[in-house]
């Protein structure tokens, strides 16, 4: 019989991240202030602790992990690497697939990985309180968790269409005593500003980000920083822990490599946590197609343009050089509030540059097709972003039964969906619609991207 769980031992569990910065084959362009000029670290000290600044510009190739930040993750990690095969056989594919199940952490997603590691090192700086924002709630749930566990102060700021439709995700919050308020709110000059322009929109991260940003940098004491869930170099280094561990967990059972890799991407992270060890592998030689899967409601990887943008609307963050529809982008109000991100991280960015990674997109129709039928076969309910990684599984074992190939495919199942069960019911009762954004807005959005400072798009031609 095939072993469909394999688990590793917690002695096992990786004891350093590994950063991509140190291996891309060319470097990163580096982040820019308004006036064009490289960032100097000390302008992010309002925003983050030293110690992650100190990481976000890190070039060193392995992290080692704190041992108060291993103690935490060893309540749900190493994390099992699992076998679909009741999907494999439905779609009769020669195909193995494998994922990582990151839902299995305490807020139900990967993103508990980065979110520990950031409230330790924030608390070891001296601070108090941190404040975020969120999207669908995943990382507002994370992070509450996690400044609970070291006794930190957390205020979220929750997208407002996600806020409304997902309330759930709130209690959650409060339950680890945090604070979570719908964004764009009255509490800062950002949200007031831009509800007075747009009373009803729907929200998006940037906006949040915005709020967020501003209440941080505006507390007098100095004990307040920020925290960002996705998107950044040090946050992506933290969730290399779960492809470390696929890596040891395909060793236990002869496999070298996959053929495939696939993450879903919203602002990156769980996609470069399960691929980065594996784009390693692939600039040292290894064959291994390697898949971000964007939602076609957020198109920045296949739509957008590689260039110099804010992180958020209020443009309150430094210039990064990234693919991006535009810091003034706000998505239709698709179900996967955490894929609703105009910009994609800039290490993925990069490397999507250099040709080591293939996007792809998928309509939100697609997305709850796939993940209906992951239910029927493997069971379990999975977000609504990671079901954008299934649908393009899908896709990849139907070629590889037309190929005649036993390829292996692996996928990070970056959460599951069982506080998002109204777009399932919405999906089953027919009246979930087709979340392709017009050419036209895009092109309209990708306009307003200032071109003062253009990002070179530099490639070694490899691959
Ligand atoms: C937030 C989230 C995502 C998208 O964010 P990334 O930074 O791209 O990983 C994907 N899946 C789940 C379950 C999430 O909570």
């Amino acid at each position: 019989m095939d072993q469909i769980k394999i688990f590793l031992d917690e002695k096992d569990m990786p004891r350093q991240w590994y950063n991509l910065a140190a291996d891309l084959p060319t470097p990163m362009l580096p982040p820019l202030t308004l006036d064009g000029k490289p960032l100097e670290p000390a302008m992010l000290e309002a925003v983050f602790p030293k110690n992650l600044i100190e990481q976000e510009m890190s070039t060193k190739r392995w992290i080692d992990i704190p041992d108060a930040i291993r103690q935490v993750l060893y309540q749900w990690r190493p994390s099992p690497l699992r076998r679909a095969v009741n999907l494999e056989r439905f779609l009769k594919t020669p195909a193995k697939i494998y994922y990582k199940d990151e839902s299995i952490s305490p807020s139900g997603s990967h993103k508990t990985n980065t979110a520990v590691a950031q409230a330790w090192y924030n608390k070891q700086f001296g601070i108090k309180r941190i404040t975020t924002e969120t999207g669908a709630g995943q990382w507002g749930t994370a992070l509450a968790y996690a400044c609970h566990m070291f006794g930190l102060e957390c205020k979220v700021f929750m997208v407002r269409v996600s806020f409304e439709q997902k309330p759930l995700r709130k209690i959650m919050m409060n339950l680890w005593d945090a604070n979570c308020v719908g964004s764009p709110s009255m509490e800062t000059a950002a949200g007031r500003a831009i509800l007075k322009e747009m009373p009803d929109t729907p929200g998006s991260l940037g906006i949040a980000i915005s709020e967020a940003i501003e209440q941080a940098v505006s507390d007098k004491s100095g004990k307040t920083r920020y925290a960002l869930g996705s998107v950044l170099n040090h946050v992506l280094l933290h969730q290399t822990i779960i492809g470390l561990e696929a890596q040891k967990q395909f060793k236990k059972v002869g496999i070298k490599n996959p053929d495939v890799v696939i993450g879903c991407a919203g602002g990156g992270s769980n996609f470069a946590g399960i691929a980065f060890p594996f784009t390693r592998e692939k600039i040292n030689g290894a064959k291994i197609d390697i898949i971000p899967v964007e939602s076609a409601a957020c198109p920045k990887m296949t739509q957008g343009r590689f260039a110099y943008d804010h992180g958020d609307v209020a443009r309150m963050t430094p210039l990064l050089p990234m693919h991006t529809l535009g810091h003034m982008f706000i998505p239709p109000a698709i179900h996967a509030g955490g894929l609703r991100y105009h910009g994609m991280a800039p290490l993925v960015s990069q490397a999507i540059v250099e040709g080591l990674m293939r996007p792809r997109a998928v309509d939100q129709l697609h997305s709850y097709e796939a993940a209906i039928l992951w239910a029927r076969t493997e069971g379990f309910v999975i977000a609504p972003e990671t079901s954008n990684a299934v649908a393009a599984v899908i896709a990849e074992a139907k070629k590889a039964r037309l190929e005649g190939k036993e390829k292996v495919i692996l996928f990070n199942l970056s959460g599951h969906g069982l506080l998002d069960l109204s777009g399932y019911d919405k999906y089953l009762g027919g009246k979930l619609e087709s979340s392709k954004v017009p050419r036209e807005e895009i092109k309209k959005s990708l306009a307003r991207i200032q071109v003062a400072h253009r990002a070179v798009a530099r490639k070694t031609g490899k691959w």
